[in-house]
């Protein structure tokens, strides 16, 4: 039996090898879903900039991304938007556990983080969960299983993966890891490649940083498949 939505979602994907990001003016122009796109005009995001235009394209066509670009260059949604929209196309569904997983360093970047998905996000039936410490670890476990999307720092996922028995991430479709290069200036190396050999092969990954150091090539040659390199340098 078909379901609904599946009409939607096959008639995205065809879009997707075709998106000519030269003529994207606005996020409707990009084969996204009508949930996401509500959730971008509800959030006055009309205009994507470059590395959300490029990543946005690469992502949707399955790629794992290696992004490099400054900060205030919208790296969020480049990463949240193909995040929706993976697991929406995937019948993702709240009791389906956890679907997706974002890694930032600090935990005011996961709160901004967890801001924008909120936004922009609304209109989706996921269910998301802030992971970062300084909260009762008892009561981020008992959700935990319930969450599909998490927003974390390294050190507090690396616990719960140590120490819940619910945490459960072995059918997870995408991994981002943002400001990878300050996750490493933070000490975080050993905890994200911990992380990295704790998560299923087969999912999606997108790495970005402001900077392309060493390091960061090293945890992109651990976490990464053949990916595509997105670099931009725009004003903003
Ligand atoms: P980065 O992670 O690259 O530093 P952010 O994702 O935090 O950048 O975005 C920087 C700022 O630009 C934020 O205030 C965000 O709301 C805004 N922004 C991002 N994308 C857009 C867009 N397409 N249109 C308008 N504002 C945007
Ligand atoms: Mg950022």
């Amino acid at each position: 039996r078909k379901k609904d939505g599946d009409d939607e979602v096959t008639a995205l994907q065809e879009q997707y090898e075709q998106i000519d990001i030269s003529t994207v003016k606005s996020f409707a122009h990009l084969p996204i879903s009508k949930l996401t796109l509500r959730g971008l005009k509800e959030s006055k995001y009309t205009v994507p900039t470059d590395i959300q235009r490029n990543t946005i394209k690469l992502a949707l066509n399955g790629k794992d991304i290696l992004g490099a670009s400054q900060t205030g260059s919208g790296k969020t949604l480049a990463f949240l938007v193909p995040l929706l929209e993976i697991l929406y196309c995937n019948k993702w569904s709240r009791f389906e556990g956890v679907g997706a997983i974002i890694i930032t360093p600090t935990r005011e970047l996961a709160y901004q983080i967890f801001e924008t998905l909120r936004n922009i996000g609304q209109y989706h039936d996921f269910s998301a969960g802030l992971i970062i410490g300084g909260q009762n670890l008892r009561f981020e476990r008992g959700r935990m299983d319930q969450v599909n999307i998490i927003v974390c720092t390294p050190g507090r996922l690396l616990q719960h993966m140590d120490e819940n028995p619910l945490f459960d991430c072995t059918q997870m479709k995408v991994l981002v890891l943002d400001e990878a290069d300050k996750c490493l200036d933070m000490g975080f190396a050993d905890t994200m490649n911990a992380i990295v050999a704790n998560l299923p092969e087969d999912r999606q990954t997108m790495l970005f940083s402001a900077t392309q150091t060493k390091d960061v090539k090293h945890l992109a040659r651990l976490s990464l498949k053949d990916p595509s390199y997105v670099s931009v340098h725009e004003h903003v």
